[in-house]
C-alpha cells in the first residue's frame, strides 16, 4: 500500500487525572468512580449517545445478578446502574425481587428496560457528578514514551468537529470495547471472530395493542433481526466468513449484509402494520479484540478465589455457577498508566462471556476508575498498586469481594441452564 507522512501541530486541549476512553457502561462506571475518588475525569465517546451496547446497541437487558438461589452476588455500581436503568423507564424485575419473597429456584434478579431512556439517565448522572464529556469525538491515537517503569502514555488524540486535538492523562482506561487505545500503545491485545448477528426493536400492531391492554409499554418491543446467529454461533450461515470489528472495511461489510438481511425479512409483512423503532447505531459485535492481559480468565476458573478478586460474578445461563475476576485481567505489566474494562478484560472461551455482560462489565469499570485513581494517589504503575486497598474500597460501595463457599454447590459438575435471553 502506498504510504503518505503527515505532520501537524496539534493544540493540547486539556489535562486530565483519568481520561476514561469509550463511554459504554464500564466507560461511564469508570468515569463515575474515579470522579467520585476526587479526579478531574474527561470520558471520550465516539457517537452522542453514552451506554454503548447497552443503550445505541439495543442490548436492553441486565442479565441476572443473583445464583438462583436468592443470593445477589453482583452489586455495587452494576446493582446501581439497574437501578439508574429504570428509574425513568419501564422494568422487569421479577415480582419475588419487589416484595422480598425471592429464594430457591426463583426468577432470577434481573430486567430487561428502554435503551434509550438508560442512556439519558447516564448523561444525566454524569453530568450531574461532573465528569467532563466529549461526545462525537474518536480517541484516534496514543502518545507513548519510555519511563523507569516501562511504557508510559503521555495522552490520547482526539478527532471531532473540532479538528485534531490532545489531550493530556495521568491514567487511561481504555473502555472502548475493541481495545483501541490498548492496541495502538502497543499492549499485547487479542482479535475476537463474530457471527452473524443484528437486531433492532419493532413495533408492531398486535404488539401496540398487547402493551396497551397490559398498560406496559415495555410489552411493546418485538425483536426484528438481520442474521439471527446466537452466542453460541448456532444459525451462522454456512460458508459465511467470521467477522473482526476492527476495521472500517469489516465493520461496513458486517453492517451491510445485516441491513439488507433485516430489510428482506421485513419485505413479507404489511408495510402498514410494522414499524423499527430504531437500528442499532453500533454493530452488534460481541468480541472485538481484548486484551492480553497478566491474567486470562478461563472457564476452570468457576468456583475459584483470587487474591486479587475486584468482584464476584455469577452466570446468566447457569445458575450456582460463580467466578472471581482477578485484577490482573484489566492490565499489562509494563504499561505503567493504562488500563482497561468492560469486554476488552482478558477472558477466554465462555469464562469471557459471563465476564463481558453488562454487569460485570460495570464492576470491571468500578474497579479500573478506582485503581486509576488510587494509582495517582500512591504514584504506583496501574498494574503494581496494592490490590487489598482496592478492594477495601470496592467493599465500601457494596461490591462483593469473594464469593463465600457456603454458595458453592455440592456437585460442581452440574449445573441448571437458565435461559434467560439474548447475550
Ligand atoms: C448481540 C449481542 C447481544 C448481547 N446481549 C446481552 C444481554 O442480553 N445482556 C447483557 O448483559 N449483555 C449482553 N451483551 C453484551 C453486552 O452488551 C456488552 O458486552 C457490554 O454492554 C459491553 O460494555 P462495554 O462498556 O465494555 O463496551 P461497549 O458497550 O462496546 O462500549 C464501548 C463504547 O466505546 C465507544 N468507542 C469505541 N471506540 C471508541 C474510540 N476509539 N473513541 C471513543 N469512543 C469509542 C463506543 O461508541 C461505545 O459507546 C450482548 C452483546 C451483543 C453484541
Amino acid at each position: 500500500m502506498r504510504e503518505i507522512l503527515f505532520t501537524e501541530k496539534v493544540p493540547v486541549r486539556g489535562k486530565y487525572d483519568v481520561i476514561v476512553a469509550g463511554g459504554g457502561v464500564a466507560g461511564v462506571a469508570a468515569a463515575l468512580a474515579a470522579r467520585r475518588a476526587g479526579k478531574k475525569v474527561l470520558l471520550i465517546e465516539k457517537t452522542i449517545t453514552p451506554g454503548g451496547l447497552a443503550t445505541i446497541g439495543l442490548v436492553n437487558f441486565f442479565v441476572p445478578m443473583c445464583n438462583g438461589r436468592g443470593t445477589v452476588i453482583i452489586k455495587g455500581m452494576a446493582e446501581e446502574f439497574l437501578r439508574l436503568s429504570i428509574r425513568y423507564g419501564f422494568d422487569t424485575i421479577p415480582e419475588c425481587w419487589k416484595n422480598g419473597t425471592a429464594g430457591v429456584d426463583t426468577p432470577r434478579y434481573m430486567t430487561r428496560y428502554s435503551p434509550q431512556i438508560f442512556a439519558l439517565a447516564l448523561t444525566e448522572i454524569m453530568a450531574e457528578e461532573g465528569v467532563d464529556l466529549r461526545y462525537d469525538s474518536i480517541v484516534a491515537n496514543v502518545e507513548m514514551q519510555k519511563n523507569e517503569y516501562g511504557m508510559h502514555c503521555n495522552g490520547v488524540y482526539v478527532e471531532s468537529k473540532s479538528g485534531r486535538e490532545f489531550f493530556e492523562a495521568g491514567v487511561i482506561v481504555d473502555t472502548t470495547g475493541d481495545a483501541d487505545v490498548l492496541f495502538r500503545a502497543g499492549v499485547p491485545t487479542i482479535q475476537g471472530k463474530n457471527y452473524f448477528s443484528y437486531f433492532a426493536k419493532l413495533l408492531t400492531l398486535e404488539s401496540c395493542q398487547n402493551a396497551v391492554e397490559k398498560k406496559n409499554i415495555g410489552e411493546s418491543y418485538r425483536v426484528c433481526t438481520g442474521g439471527f446467529a446466537s452466542l453460541y454461533g448456532h444459525n451462522h450461515p454456512e460458508g459465511m466468513k467470521f467477522f473482526t470489528g476492527t476495521s472500517a472495511e469489516d465493520v461496513t461489510e458486517f453492517t451491510v449484509l445485516n441491513q439488507l438481511e433485516m430489510l428482506r425479512k421485513l419485505k413479507n409483512d404489511d408495510r402498514n402494520t410494522r414499524e423499527i423503532v430504531t437500528l442499532p447505531t453500533m454493530p452488534n459485535y460481541r468480541t472485538t479484540r481484548r486484551i492480553d492481559g497478566n491474567v486470562t480468565l478461563r472457564e476452570e476458573d468457576a468456583y475459584r478465589h483470587f487474591d486479587d478478586s475486584i468482584g464476584a460474578i455469577c452466570d446468566f445461563d447457569r445458575r450456582d455457577f460463580l467466578y472471581e475476576i482477578p485484577y490482573g485481567c484489566m492490565i499489562r505489566s509494563g504499561f505503567d498508566n493504562l488500563i482497561t474494562a468492560g469486554r476488552c478484560t482478558a477472558g477466554e472461551g465462555y469464562a469471557w462471556d459471563v465476564l463481558r455482560v453488562i454487569p460485570p462489565a460495570i464492576i470491571t469499570g468500578q474497579a479500573a476508575g478506582l485503581a486509576a485513581a488510587q494509582a495517582l494517589d500512591t504514584k504506583r504503575p496501574v498494574y503494581d498498586i496494592e490490590t487489598a486497598s482496592l478492594q477495601n474500597t470496592l467493599a465500601g460501595q457494596n461490591v462483593m469481594i469473594h464469593f463465600d463457599d457456603s454458595l458453592i454447590p455440592a456437585e460442581t459438575g452440574k449445573h441448571v441452564e437458565d435461559d434467560t435471553g439474548h447475550v
